[in-house]
C-alpha cells in the first residue's frame, strides 16, 4: 500500500505502548520520538511535524494515559486525527471532493495537466479504466504534440485497456486535434472524455500557454494535475505554480509507491489546498487509490477500512449478491467455497494489497511489497480449491479438510505440493476467524459514504 513504510512505522510505535501496564511521560516521549522519526523519514516538512507533536501532547491526557488500558486508543486517535490533518490540509472535505467526481450522463471533459515524466498519459489511461468500472463510457484524446511517440504511447495504454481513443500524427496544433477529438465522442455519447495534454521537463511559458490554448479548445469541466510525488516538499510550489497557469481542480499523485518522499509530498500539495482525488501506486493499470483521507489514514496505521471493502465488493458482485455473500461470510459458516468465492472477488475488485489492506491486520499478510507474489499466492489457492470436492468446498470441519488421504489428492490433483495445500488451510482458518468482525455489515448503497 502507499506509504507502506510510513505506515509500519506509524503502527510499530504504536502498538509499543499494548507492552506497558503504566505509561508515565518518559514511555509517551519515546513513542513520540518515534512517531516524529518516521514522518520525517517521508519528508514531511521539520515545522510541521514539530507542530504535530504538539497538537498529539496537548490532545492526550498524561493523567488518562497512565492506566495504559485505553493508552494505545487515545494515542491512536490523536495521530489518526493529526495525520487526516496533515494529508486534506484540514480542508478537503468530501463536499469538495464530490465536486471532483464525474457527473453521469453529462459529457464530462477532464483535461489532465504536468510535466513530462510524471506519469501523466499513464494515469489518463487509469484514470478512465478506473471509471469505466464504474459504468462510465470513457475515451482517451492525445494532445501532446510536443512529445515525440505520445500518441503511440496513449494508443498503446488505450488498446490495453479498451478504451476508445484519438489522436493524429500529422496535425502539430495541440488545441486544434483536442477540439476534434473531443466534439467527435461527445457526438459519439461518450460521457468521460479525458484529454491527455503536453508536459515538458520543467514549467515554462511555453508550456503553459499551450495548455491554456488547449483548456479554451475543450473548455474542460475539469482540469486534474498530475504529480510526480518522488520530489517531496518540492511538490507545493509546483502545484502552485500550474495552479496560477490553469485553473487546476484537483491532483493526481503519482509514484507513490517504492520511494519515500510521498508523505512529504502529499503533505505539501494538500496545503496548497487543492484536493488529491487519487494516487498512482504503480506502472500498471490498475495501479490507482482513489485517496479518501479517513480510510486512507485507518488503513496506514494498520487499522483497516470496512466500508472501502464493501464499496469495492459491490463494484465487483451485483448488489443483491453482495449482501448474500456478506450474510454468508458472517454466518459464522465460513466454507471453502466461500473463500473461493471470495478469492474470485478480490482478484476483480483491483490490487490485491489495496483490498487486503482494507481489511484490519491484512496489509502484512501478503508478501511484502511484491503485488506479483500475492496475486501468485491467491491464484495458487485457487487453483487448489479447483482440486476440491464439493463436499470439501462445502465443509468448515478442519477434520474433514487435514484428513491425510484428501490431503495428498488434492495438492496432487492441483499440481501443487502439500505445504501449498497447508498454507491454504491456514489462510482459511485465519480468514475465517476474521470474517466474524464483519458480523452485520450492510452493503453501503452508491455514494452513501461520508467522511466524517
Ligand atoms: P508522462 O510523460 O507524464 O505522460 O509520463 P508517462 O505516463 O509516460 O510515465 C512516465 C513513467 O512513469 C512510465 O515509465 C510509467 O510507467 C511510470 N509511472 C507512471 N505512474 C506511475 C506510478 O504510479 N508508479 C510507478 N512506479 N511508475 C509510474
Amino acid at each position: 500500500m502507499v506509504l507502506n513504510d510510513l505506515g509500519s512505522k506509524l503502527a510499530n510505535a504504536l502498538s509499543s505502548l499494548s507492552k506497558h501496564t503504566v505509561i508515565d511521560e518518559e514511555i509517551m516521549e519515546d513513542v513520540l520520538k518515534e512517531i516524529t522519526k518516521a514522518l520525517l523519514s517521508a519528508d514531511v516538512n521539520v515545522q510541521y511535524v514539530v507542530q504535530m507533536k504538539k497538537n498529539i501532547v496537548k490532545a492526550v491526557d498524561i493523567d488518562d494515559l497512565a492506566g495504559g488500558i485505553n493508552a494505545k486508543k487515545m494515542l491512536e486517535k490523536a495521530v489518526f486525527n493529526e495525520l487526516c490533518n496533515m494529508l486534506d490540509g484540514g480542508d478537503a472535505k468530501s463536499e469538495v471532493k464530490a465536486k471532483f467526481v464525474p457527473k453521469k450522463g453529462k459529457p464530462n471533459v477532464v483535461m489532465f495537466v504536468g510535466l513530462q515524466g510524471c506519469g501523466k498519459t499513464t494515469t489518463c489511461t487509469k484514470y478512465a479504466s478506473y471509471y469505466a468500472r464504474k459504468g462510465f463510457k470513457p475515451a482517451l484524446v492525445c494532445a501532446d504534440t510536443f512529445r515525440a511517440g505520445a500518441f503511440d504511447q496513449l494508443k498503446q495504454n488505450a488498446t490495453k485497456a479498451k478504451i476508445p481513443f484519438y489522436g493524429s500524427y500529422t496535425e502539430s496544433d495541440p488545441a486544434k486535434i483536442a477540439a476534434e477529438g473531443v466534439q467527435r465522442f461527445k457526438e459519439e455519447k461518450f460521457d468521460l472524455i479525458i484529454v491527455d495534454t503536453s508536459g515538458r521537463h520543467k514549467q515554462s511559458e511555453a508550456l503553459f500557454e499551450e495548455m491554456r490554448a488547449v483548456d479554451e479548445a475543450v473548455n474542460p469541466t475539469m482540469t486534474i494535475y498530475t504529480m510526480d510525488s518522488s520530489m517531496g516538499q518540492m511538490a507545493k510550489d509546483q502545484a502552485e505554480a500550474f495552479k496560477s497557469a490553469v485553473d487546476v481542480g484537483a491532483v493526481i499523485m503519482t509514484k507513490t509507491d517504492g520511494h519515500s518522499k510521498g508523505g512529504g509530498a502529499i503533505a505539501a500539495v494538500a496545503a496548497t489546498k487543492s484536493p488529491i482525488i487519487f494516487v498512482g501506486t504503480g506502472e500498471h493499470l490498475e495501479d490507482i487509490e482513489a485517496f479518501d483521507t479517513q480510510p486512507f489514514v485507518s488503513r496506514l496505521l494498520g487499522l483497516g477500512d470496512w466500508q472501502g471493502l464493501m464499496e469495492k465488493l459491490s463494484d465487483v458482485v451485483p448488489e443483491d449478491q453482495g449482501q448474500k455473500l456478506v450474510d454468508g461470510i458472517t454466518s459464522g459458516q465460513f466454507t471453502m467455497r466461500l473463500l473461493y468465492e471470495q478469492f474470485q472477488n478480490i482478484t476483480k475488485m483491483g490490487p490485491m494489497s489495496q483490498v487486503m489492506s482494507m481489511i484490519p491486520g491484512m496489509a502484512d499478510a501478503l508478501p511484502q511489497g511484491s503485488e506479483r507474489a500475492g496475486q501468485a499466492k491467491i491464484k495458487r489457492m485457487l487453483c487448489l480449491m479447483d482440486s476440491m470436492s464439493d463436499t470439501e468446498l462445502d465443509t468448515c470441519n478442519m477434520k474433514i479438510l487435514t484428513d491425510k488421504k484428501r490431503m495428498i489428492r488434492i495438492a496432487r490433483g492441483a499440481g501443487k505440493t502439500p505445504q501449498a495445500y497447508i498454507e491454504l488451510l491456514e489462510e482459511f482458518k485465519r480468514l475465517a476467524k476474521m470474517m466474524k468482525g464483519m458480523k452485520g455489515m450492510k452493503m453501503p448503497k452508491e455514494g452513501s459514504r461520508g467522511r466524517g
